[in-house]
């Protein structure tokens, strides 16, 4: 396992963030925030993805009226995201668990002090938020919009708290590319023990969006570093969730579900392996435990692959064997493969999860 780099942890409502805390995946709501119906049923869909928290974004006070009865409908952690105005976040912080602010960007010293008092009476940290894409004028005019105006940026707002006395807060350094994101964080690691939301902003549509979550974070959590983590999609919910779950998992991160391992397919194919995994990778989606399981389409890497795994099968010509730790439980024609195939990954689970 990837040792972490230490953190403090602090909490967003019941889920902890940094520390030893599992590193949480988190998504935001597209709804107006004052449509109360749409927003909690986007929250819906997001908790039953699997989100461990969600945060809604309150552009005017009307926004943060509304999360009093948004709050009635949902147990999920609940951060709201605010720029610029500090009445929205006072009114917004007697609600939710988390308030996302720069401090900064909010006006003089008494409003900094008004908001940092309303998070303190409730015990819910402050999320600070830097941007590439909106870096204060004084920093960006001394080092332009690289990362080391992002940390320079973060440091500035955490100094802010600090002054307040307020330590509760994590800290996020987003750009809309890779590059300046990871060195952005790789910067400012070792410089402050805050826990870390990853994220590349601003990152597209799925395709491309997975593409730079996953070179980016998953370059950030190889390095030790995250303690929660978003994958931005545009337009999308569950799949911000799913995604984000399966970086922690293939990063070797987060030990959690089924880890499927499929050839390519070549010519020495003679059955329909693609079929096949399209309904192993549906019907094992469910599953918590930790399992390898292994779908290939001949023997040539098949039996290789099956030492390791918990599952296997090999296709063969109208045939194929189903392996438990490389040792052969049953060799059946194609037909019966996939369904045999799943109750063993199901015997696994179970077998696996009662000897943890
Ligand atoms: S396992 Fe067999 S069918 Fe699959 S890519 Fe390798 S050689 Fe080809």
């Amino acid at each position: 396992m990837i040792a972490r780099y230490p953190t403090r942890q602090i909490m967003v409502s019941s889920v902890a963030v940094g520390g030893d805390a599992p590193i949480s995946v988190q998504s935001m709501t597209y709804s107006s925030t004052r449509d109360v119906a749409a927003t909690v049923a986007q929250i819906n869909r997001l908790h039953f993805a699997g989100a461990d928290m969600v945060r809604v974004s309150c552009p005017d006070i009307e926004d943060a009226y509304a999360l009093k009865a948004i709050r009635e409908q949902t147990s999920l952690p609940l951060i709201a995201d605010i720029h610029f105005n500090h009445k929205i976040a006072l009114e917004a912080a007697k609600y939710v668990d988390c308030i996302r602010i720069n401090p900064g960007n909010i006006g003089d010293a008494s409003k900094i002090r008004a908001v940092v008092q309303a998070c303190q009476e409730r015990a819910i940290p402050i999320r600070i938020g830097v941007n590439a894409g909106s870096l204060e004028k004084h920093i960006e005019a001394k080092y332009g919009a690289t990362s080391h105006a992002m940390v320079e940026s973060a440091l500035y707002h955490i100094k802010l708290l600090e002054d307040l006395g307020f330590t509760s807060m994590k800290v996020s350094l987003k750009a809309s590319d890779v590059e300046r994101t990871v060195a952005a964080y790789r910067e400012l690691r070792p410089l402050v023990d805050y826990p870390f939301h990853l994220g590349v902003t601003e990152a597209g549509t799925i395709h491309h969006a997975t593409i730079k979550s996953a070179i980016g974070l998953g370059a950030l959590l190889l390095d030790g570093i995250g303690d929660t983590m978003r994958v931005s999609i545009t337009g999308e919910l569950e799949e911000e969730i799913r995604i984000g779950r399966d970086i922690l998992k293939d990063a070797g991160v987060a030990k959690e579900g089924v880890n499927i391992i499929s050839c390519p397919t070549c010519a020495r194919l003679e059955a329909d392996l693609v079929s096949a995994v399209a309904i192993v990778e549906e019907r094992t989606r469910h599953i918590k435990t930790p399992l390898d399981i292994s779908v290939m389409g001949c023997v040539v890497n098949a039996i290789g692959e099956a030492k390791h795994a918990d599952v296997a099968i090999a296709y063969g010509k109208g045939k194929g064997l189903i392996m438990r730790k490389g040792e052969v439980v049953a060799n059946l024609d194609e037909a019966d493969l996939v369904e045999r195939f799943l109750a063993e990954v199901e015997d696994a689970a179970k077998t696996k999860a009662q000897e943890s």
